[in-house]
């Protein structure tokens, strides 16, 4: 290839309206263009490291025994309604009619579709296991498409879907899935944590995420250093700090507080009332029931632990009319000392405190002197808070972190989610009829390229690990004017490209800055510089693109010298 014909539209300057490094890069090293909110195009370079990167899945996937599929992106409605996503799924899922009214879905994932086939087409328990997988488009709404492709509304993904007869045999499609993941994360230099996580709306029992730790990443993973407890911070539960409480409280004593509204004010009003002595209390109308929940003043809600603990997603904060009505204050002066006809759970991190204040249910009202066990008895238990740094382990009480961290992939037991609303079944050993146990399994591939780059880059741009980069080599010889050098950078770039790297002569009429610029934003991992200077000497130059170290070779040497770098480059650790 010579960079005078192919298309590499590099840009000098960071693009405004992003904000991600991957996102700037993507754009500024001519991998993407935006055509509308989180819908790219990949120009030649992205499209060769997306392929890149799905080579390495099929390959890791056919290692455990998956089967390549390719199933199509629009969906007739009537398969999501048997599965009752149809309903469940809100703004995130594309919907269209046909030209007779019918309803279609454009695909956000193939579980209703993998099902059907496999209700169609498997029998027996003699059929399975199957592994079943496809590389394929996937349609999202997102409601912030964000950070370029890291949040895409269009993006491709390696989906696949385990089919087994039994739950043992789910796990060990499980644990081969994990294993081919921590495979194709660690082959496109990655280190990515597996970490315990929420289902969500897939439904299904275990379930987890692949994190890579970056900066530009939208979920917060809490981790231990010392054991290997880690956790998505949606699931992620912790021994929370245990301030020294009174041993006996006298009882609860209502006192005015003028104007207090927040937790904040509160601890500035009353020196006593610091933030972790108070008992903040949050109203929700949970499938129209007005429900309390009760926290300390220095923790924040999890609405996916509120989903868990009420076994619903459907809830919403109440309004302050609402509060009125069901305690008869607003937000501010409300508590649950007392309460009785509406539900009230607390986080776990109150049990047995004392000495806590709380509002009064009368507005510009607190009380003091809140024995949980005493006051409270109404409560129901659940961990309901976002661990904070510096909360203990739950294994092994070390000080825990929490680090941002993007999301590479996921991995669910669905268990009999599919197989039971859709009414796929196999006949066992005895000849009876039983629900096939499900697994699903995705990688955003897209996103993938986009943690590689967040994890390998500097201030001029990408640098890429071998494994994923588009091309491999840059020849830049310093002026195309000089005809020796041009002449041994062409035989350079012909023995490189016949021993089957992919190398770019860069034949450009540019000045060498110039050059070197867009290569190393481009980001080749190995740059090879034949100059007039070190040609005299009988030299050649290479340049290392991750720590731009340059040497000189003899030109005796040049073939072997540079398989050598290759080879090390390969061998890389990962980030
Ligand atoms: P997120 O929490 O980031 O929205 P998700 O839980 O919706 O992800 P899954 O449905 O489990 O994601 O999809 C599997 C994989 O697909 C994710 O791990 C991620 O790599 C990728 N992915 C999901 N949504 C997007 C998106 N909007 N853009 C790019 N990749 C995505
Ligand atoms: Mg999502």
């Amino acid at each position: 290839m010579r960079w005078s014909k192919i298309f590499i539209p590099t840009l000098r300057d960071d693009p405004a309206d992003a904000e991600a490094v991957s996102h700037k890069l993507m754009l500024r090293a001519g991998l993407v263009r935006q055509l509308a909110a989180g819908i790219y195009s990949k120009l030649p370079l992205g499209l060769r490291a997306a392929r890149k990167v799905e080579t390495i899945i099929r390959e890791e996937m056919v290692r455990i025994g998956g089967q390549e599929f390719h199933l199509p992106v629009i969906h007739p409605g009537d398969l999501w309604k048997e599965s009752g996503r149809w309903q469940q799924i809100g703004d995130e899922m594309f919907r269209l009619k046909d030209r007779r009214q019918g309803d279609y879905c454009l695909g956000m994932t193939h579980e209703e579709v993998f099902t059907a086939i496999a209700r169609d087409e498997l029998r027996s328990y003699r059929q399975l296991p199957q592994i079943w997988f496809q590389i394929q488009t996937k349609l999202r709404d997102e409601a912030r498409p964000k950070s370029g492709v890291l949040r895409g509304r269009e993006f491709t993904m390696k989906d696949s879907y385990s089919f087994d007869s039994d739950f043992a045999g789910l796990d060990v499609a499980f644990d081969r899935h994990a294993e081919a993941y921590r495979r194709i994360f660690e082959r496109c230099g990655l280190r990515a944590i597996a970490v315990q996580a929420s289902s969500g709306a897939m439904g299904g029992s275990e379930s987890v995420e692949f994190m890579s730790v970056s900066e530009a990443g939208e979920d917060w993973t809490v981790f231990c250093s010392r054991c290997d407890y880690a956790a998505n911070l949606e699931k992620a539960v912790s021994v929370a700090s245990r301030p020294d409480d009174p041993k006996e409280v006298p009882a609860v004593e209502k006192f005015p507080t003028p104007g207090v509204r927040t937790i904040d004010e509160l601890s500035r009003f009353d020196a006593q009332a610091k933030p972790e002595r108070q008992v903040k209390t949050l109203v929700y109308v949970v499938e129209d029931v007005p429900t309390l929940f009760l926290l300390r003043g220095d923790h924040e809600l999890n609405e996916v632990k509120v989903a868990e603990a009420t076994g619903t997603t459907t809830f919403r904060a109440a309004t302050p009319e609402e509060c009125r009505k069901a305690l008869g204050a607003l937000p501010g002066s409300l508590g649950a000392v007392g309460v009785k006809d509406v539900p009230v759970y607390a986080d776990d991190a109150l049990k047995g405190r004392r000495g806590m204040v709380t509002g009064a249910n009368e507005d510009d009202f607190h009380v003091r002197n809140v024995d949980v066990a005493r006051d409270l008895p109404q409560v129901k238990w659940a961990s309901l808070r976002n661990v904070i740094g510096g909360d203990a382990c739950p294994k092994c009480g070390n000080p825990l972190e929490l680090k941002k961290t993007i999301e590479l992939g996921h991995i669910f037991k669905l268990g009999l989610r599919y197989s039971e609303s859709m009414k796929l079944r196999v006949l066992n050993e005895q000849g009876k009829e039983v629900p096939v146990v499900m697994g699903s399994y995705g990688i955003g591939v897209e996103r993938l390229v986009a943690a590689v780059i967040e994890a390998y880059h500097d201030e001029d741009g990408i640098a890429w690990p071998w494994s994923v980069a588009p091309l491999e080599v840059v020849v830049t010889p310093v002026s195309i004017k000089d005809e020796a050098a041009m002449k041994k950078a062409e035989e350079i770039y012909e023995k490189l490209a016949a021993e089957g790297y992919e190398v770019v002569l860069d034949d450009r009429d540019e000045r060498p800055g110039v050059k070197f610029k867009d290569a190393d934003l481009v980001g080749f991992p190995l740059r090879v510089v034949p100059g007039p200077r070190s040609l005299e000497k009988g030299m050649v130059e290479l340049v290392e693109r991750a720590t731009k170290v340059k040497s000189e070779v003899p030109l005796d040497r040049l073939y072997d010298e540079i398989r050598e770098r290759i080879a090390r480059l390969k061998a890389a650790p990962v980030r």
